[in-house]
């Protein structure tokens, strides 16, 4: 998933698991759980369908992350703004941070390291979009056959499996990001 997600993520596991230890553990293992979603990847697709090179469609996705983490961390400065400092707001970023770290690591070590394999392992298939046209396209499609990409970019059975899959990612980020940044109650006044 993206960036936003993983962090989010991590950030509300953290605000909810007392010991740091095992809080940040679940950061970093809730990244492959997360993963294992069906989660959006075909920007190439989305790219040709308007006549655009994929990477255009990649800044456009990496605007809006870099656009919403700048707002997760104005917020968190908010709830915190007395304290900058505490404790607990340097655990919900480190939990973030650590949630999203596989992907830094995938891209450090290449997509052929043992750990980019180990990390494409939890990707799973698949995708909404594919799954749709497969189960509603006429006339339909055997599972061993693979579906070329000029005929999901005209399926709107695809499209609609991709706003889906973007839409439940977008839930679940806001979801997380609003665990992360309501104090757990009773403890309210001490964030
Ligand atoms: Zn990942």
């Amino acid at each position: 998933m993206t960036a936003p997600a993983h962090l989010a993520v991590g950030a509300a596991i953290c605000s909810r698991v007392r010991r740091p230890w095992l809080g940040l553990a679940l950061a970093f293992g809730a990244h492959f759980l997360l993963d294992a979603i069906p989660h959006f990847e075909q920007a190439h697709l989305v790219g040709e369908a308007i006549g655009l090179p994929g990477r255009y469609v990649w800044a456009a996705f990496g605007a809006t992350t870099f656009g919403a983490l700048t707002l997760v961390v104005l917020l968190l400065a908010r709830r915190f703004r007395a304290r900058p400092a505490h404790p607990r707001l340097r655990y919900l970023i480190a939990g973030g941070l650590l949630s999203d770290l596989p992907d830094c690591l995938k891209y450090l070590g290449g997509a052929e390291s043992w750990f980019g394999r180990f990390h494409s392992a939890f990707h799973a298939q698949p995708y909404w979009g594919t799954a749709l046209y497969r189960l509603f396209a006429e006339p339909p499609v055997p599972a061993t056959r693979p579906i070329p990409d000029e005929v999901l970019i005209h399926s709107p059975w695809a499209w609609l499996g991709w706003l889906l899959m973007i839409a439940f990612e977008l839930a679940v980020t806001i979801i997380a990001a609003a665990v992360a940044l309501t104090p757990p109650s009773g403890r309210s006044r001490r964030a």
